[in-house]
């Protein structure tokens, strides 16, 4: 048997099989990592009208002992594909439950919330709501200060199981936005259904919002639906003033982008709360 495999391999080509031995690789290391903490959260500012600091988008990241530093693009799919976006997104569910806790000991941080993306594999996992809620509750963190970011694939899925988890998670304060809107299939009439407090227009539409007209109609419809919705709406991927103004004029009253801050670790962002501390 070891012959004819040696023979078979052959007929491989070799980058074929150099790409297969890396994603092997890379899912054992993941498990690896994540059974090592090697995965850590960097939190973004999310800043209101006048530019002050409401909240924080949670985001994973990757200290790999040998590659450095690995950002969720690359290593997310293979994660939903595997499973492993299950105990990695209870992971960072449990480091933001903690750091909500610790800003809600602080007068000055306690109106703070942490948005926490949630894969679609996440959200349908049998237990997903009480697995949510127990981490609120062993972190002893207020149910009122997470929003859970959830993306339009999925809508795809079972359209009233959805609407029924986010019903029993919103009874206990939870809050939803519906990350990187304009870019999936979500038609409007789900939009209507869905108990959301907020949606974020994706990146891709803020990026060209001054050169493109039609991104420009784009943003400007999401902030007319938002408002005939009654929904809180974040602008993603803010870099410029000249966005900002853009965006602030059309009525938009979030914003996250690198004009604000980039992703930080959470020492770097408290730094900036209290340059004293
Ligand atoms: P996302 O949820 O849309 O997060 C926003 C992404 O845009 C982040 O990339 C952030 O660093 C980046 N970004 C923020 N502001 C700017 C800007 O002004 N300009 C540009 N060019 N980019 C900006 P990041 O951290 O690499 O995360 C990529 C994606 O990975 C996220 O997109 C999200 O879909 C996923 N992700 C990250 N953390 C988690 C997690 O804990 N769980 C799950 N399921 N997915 C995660
Ligand atoms: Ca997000
Ligand atoms: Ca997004
Ligand atoms: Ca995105």
């Amino acid at each position: 048997a070891k012959a004819a495999g040696r023979n078979t391999q052959r007929f491989f080509d070799p980058d074929m099989q150099a790409a297969v031995n890396a994603r092997s690789n890379l899912e054992a290391d993941l498990r690896q990592g994540l059974a090592r903490n090697e995965l850590l959260v960097h939190y973004q500012p999310v800043v209101d009208h006048q530019a002050r600091l409401v909240g924080a988008e949670a985001l994973v990241r990757w200290r790999h002992p040998q590659r450095g530093m690995i950002s969720p693009g690359d290593f997310i799919p293979l994660a939903e594909q595997t499973g492993l976006i299950l105990p990695l997104g209870q992971t960072v569910l449990e480091t933001a439950c903690r750091q909500l806790q610790r800003w809600g000991q602080d007068a000055a941080t306690a109106h703070l919330s942490i948005s926490v993306n949630v894969s679609a594999r996440q959200f349908r996992q049998p237990g997903f709501v009480a697995e949510v809620l127990d981490t609120l509750k062993a972190h002893r963190a207020e149910p009122q200060r997470l929003k859970l970011e959830l993306t339009e694939s999925l809508l795809l899925g079972d359209i009233e199981d959805t609407i029924v988890r986010m019903e029993q998670l919103k009874a206990q304060g939870v809050g939803f936005a519906l990350d990187d809107f304009g870019t999936g299939y979500s038609s409007l009439s789900y939009l209507k259904r869905l108990p959301l407090d907020q949606i974020k227009i994706d990146q891709s539409f803020v990026r060209d919002v001054l050169s493109d007209p039609n991104d420009a109609a784009i943003v400007r419809t999401i902030l007319a639906l938002a408002k005939s919705l009654d929904l809180q709406v974040v602008a993603e991927g803010v870099e410029t003033t000249g966005q900002l103004g853009f965006l602030r004029l059309h009525g938009c009253e979030g914003f996250q982008g690198y004009l604000f801050g980039r992703p930080v670790p959470v020492e770097e962002l408290d730094a900036m709360l209290d340059p004293t501390r």
